[in-house]
């Protein structure tokens, strides 16, 4: 059970830092992907934490850049959106298409990892986590076709395994589900709207109007972990 600032992600006091790799996460979740990892290297992967905890401040300088126009908004393919005419609305919910609302980012309950391969990866590339290089032919097809078959047994799903009127696609972010599955049921509405209010992020009142909306289509609605997957 997560306390309504670790829900949130306003304090990482239900995380532990991980050196090598470098990584964030629930001691839980943790010891799960480092078990998942070692499978992966067994077969030639080196799964390597792109993302994994990530807290309220840093969420929320990933709104402000992508709300005040500092950050690209991207479509569904991951082409840059044109904002010329965009209603404030339309851009909450583009940015919501893939970065959560600061206090309701799944990363911040430290049971996501966005991963990669870094034994594919070419010097000094840098990961763009965008639908090309998960399709086939794409430098992250083999690792996803590693992790279709290896995920589950180790605790692990696909929240954004695919688009269902939320977020967007992303393949990458695996969820540790003994540790997420308890998490999701701590943010509630009264939570989340407790964190916004005491915020200052752009388009605050706005958001505040539509958090029912939000939580129901951005939080609540992934998809699940299917029976392989114990929790
Ligand atoms: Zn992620």
């Amino acid at each position: 059970m997560l306390d309504e600032f670790q829900a949130t992600g306003r304090v990482r006091t239900h995380v532990v830092q991980h050196d090598v790799p470098r990584f964030a996460a629930h001691p839980d979740t943790a010891a799960a992907f480092l078990r998942l990892r070692a499978a992966a290297a067994r077969d030639g992967i080196v799964l390597e934490p792109y993302s994994s905890f990530r807290g309220y401040a840093a969420q929320s300088r990933i709104w402000e850049r992508k709300f005040r126009g500092h950050a690209p908004l991207y479509d569904i393919e991951g082409r840059v959106r044109d904002r010329a005419g965009m209603s404030e609305d339309e851009v909450i919910w583009h940015i919501l298409d893939w970065s959560a609302l600061p206090g309701a980012s799944r990363h911040q309950w430290g049971s996501e990892i966005d991963v990669v391969d870094a034994a594919v990866m070419p010097p000094g590339y840098k990961p763009q986590l965008l639908p090309a290089e998960v399709a086939d032919g794409g430098l992250f097809a083999p690792l996803h076709r590693w992790l279709d078959a290896h995920i589950h047994e180790h605790g692990f799903f696909r929240p954004y395994a695919r688009y269902q009127g939320g977020m967007f696609a992303e393949p990458w972010h695996l969820s540790y589900a003994p540790v997420s599955m308890r998490a999701i049921d701590d943010l509630s509405l009264d939570v989340l709207r407790r964190c916004t209010e005491a915020s200052d992020i752009p388009g605050k009142a706005r958001v505040l109007e539509l958090l029912p909306e939000i939580l129901e289509r951005h939080v609540r609605n992934i998809v699940p972990p299917p029976p392989g997957c114990a929790w």
